[in-house]
């Protein structure tokens, strides 16, 4: 019967909403839940995306550890799904799929020079400073003064900060040492980010504005023109970004008392908003081997609330810098040919998490919902698709007889010539992390190349 049957069920990708998805899961008595991630290390963007300078918010990584501790959950980490295991072959191990993988991709700025170097995407860059593997070529030229990123959202201002950052203040934090040293030598002095509309539409939070403002030996350039006339609309806006603007308000427009004064004029660096600016072209530099600037359309705004749109005013402008950052989201990837997948969304369409027209196969977190949201807003909807998925089991929804789960997928992945990491392989990865860090005082430094990994851990 259904009853003595243990479900079995697989999770694909271990960042915030494989982990919330699985914990979820496990709150039925009997389910086994098998993690399947392609790194060989678990955590997704808590590990390769969080800024090494926040190191409270992967205090997440406790409660993933110890939904991984239980005896019915189990991490297969260094599994490509898609490459080394299909979707079909899991539907037909697993009683239920879910699909977790994130948004691995970046929007293209779709502009001439994008391909330049000196151009990258604020995902690459990330990658690179918090050791993703296939970013570690990517050793940005930080020998110029002024920085320019494309995006006005926290994962811009991420970027901003480390460009910004003393060095010396992230000496304590698990920023990998190459993107240390680079960061030591850097010549960067300025960074603008620049928005195609205006302050009331930034996408950034205010704990990470605040941050921006005070940090140290860094000055916040900002415009009072586009401010005006803004004070009379903060009726009309929600308090969240009342409070935000409010912020931007002051900080544009009041006169800054003599500490803070004080503290501005000795700064050696400085940030910008630069608004109502669409990007038109990379400007090469004259050898093309670089970027120059970036040339940008003036826009004015058309339409009222979530719905207002930048249109160009036909006036040009040019920004000269010689780093171009894109930061204008990430994208998911379609994971197999079976899977159905909007690419004009960049999603798998589903009704709360279950996939259309695909019984027994789930979707949680960015790939779900698109790439937006912070990581409490993944917990909430990787639960939700949690329950969906033990309602449906509940009501004989899902394949009755009993299925194979790891040990079918096991054979495939040796026959195939895969090793996987377990939690427990992990744990001894992340034990050697900590111990060389020790003595530097830093909480670990990270391993960046899957084969010394790999090795470390005799596979
Ligand atoms: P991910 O975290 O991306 O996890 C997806 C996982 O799937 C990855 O481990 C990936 O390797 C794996 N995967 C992909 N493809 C495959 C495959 N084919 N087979 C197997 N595995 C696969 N939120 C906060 O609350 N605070 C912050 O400070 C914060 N900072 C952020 C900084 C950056 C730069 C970014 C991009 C996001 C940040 N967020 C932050 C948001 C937060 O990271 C996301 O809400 C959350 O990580 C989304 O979870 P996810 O599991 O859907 O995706």
């Amino acid at each position: 019967s259904t009853q003595e049957t243990t479900p079995q069920i697989c999770v694909v990708g271990s960042g915030p909403a494989g982990f919330y998805t699985a914990q979820h899961l496990l709150k039925h008595p009997q389910a086994h839940v098998d993690i399947y991630e392609k790194q060989p290390v678990p955590f997704g963007l808590v590990r390769f995306g969080v800024a090494p300078d926040h190191p409270e918010v992967k205090n997440v990584i406790n409660t993933f550890t110890q939904t991984a501790h239980c005896g019915r959950c189990a991490f297969w980490g260094n599994v490509e799904v898609g490459r080394d295991v299909t979707v079909p072959e899991l539907r037909e191990a697993y009683h239920a799929v879910v699909l977790s993988y994130g948004a691995e991709d970046h929007r293209a700025l779709e502009i001439p020079g994008e391909e330049l170097p000196g151009v990258c995407s604020a995902r690459a860059f990330v990658g690179w400073y918090n050791g993703l593997p296939e970013n570690q070529e990517l050793k940005p030229d930080l020998s110029c003064d002024t920085a320019v990123i494309l995006g006005q959202g926290n994962v811009a201002l991420d970027v901003a900060r480390i460009l910004l950052t003393p060095p010396e203040h992230l000496e304590k934090t698990d920023i990998t040492k190459a993107a240390l040293d680079v960061l030591r030598q850097s010549r960067v002095k300025t960074v603008w980010l620049v928005g195609r509309r205006g302050p009331l539409q930034v996408a950034f939070t205010i704990k990470e504005l605040r941050e921006m403002i005070q940090l140290p030996g860094t000055r916040p350039i900002l415009d009072p023109v586009d401010f005006l006339g803004l004070q009379d609309r903060l009726k009309e806006v929600p308090r969240p970004r009342k409070r935000l603007t409010e912020l931007l308000l002051r900080t544009a427009m009041e006169k800054p008392g003599p500490e803070e004064a004080a503290r501005r004029a000795s700064a050696s660096r400085a940030w910008g908003l630069r608004f109502f600016r669409s990007p038109q072209q990379v400007l090469p530099s004259p050898d093309g081997q670089g970027a120059a600037g970036v040339r940008l359309a003036v826009t004015r705004l058309e339409g009222v609330g979530e719905a207002t749109r930048a249109v160009p005013t036909g006036a040009m402008e040019d920004l000269p810098c010689g780093l171009v950052l894109s930061s204008i989201g990430y994208k998911s990837r379609p994971i197999d040919p079976s899977v159905p997948f909007d690419s004009k969304l960049g999603v798998i369409p589903n009704v709360e998490g279950r996939v259309t027209d695909v019984p027994g196969l789930y979707c949680s977190g960015w790939v779900k919902r698109g790439p937006t949201g912070v990581i409490a807003t993944t917990m909430t909807d990787s639960f939700l698709t949690g329950q969906m998925l033990l309602q449906d089991l509940k009501a004989g929804l899902l394949p009755s007889g009993p299925r194979p789960g790891s040990a079918a997928i096991q054979a495939l992945l040796s026959s195939r010539g895969v090793q996987p990491v377990s939690f427990s392989d992990w744990e001894k990865l992340d034990a050697e992390e900590v111990a060389r860090g020790q003595g530097t005082g830093r909480p670990r430094e990270k391993l960046v190349d899957p084969q010394e990994m790999l090795h470390l851990l005799g596979h």
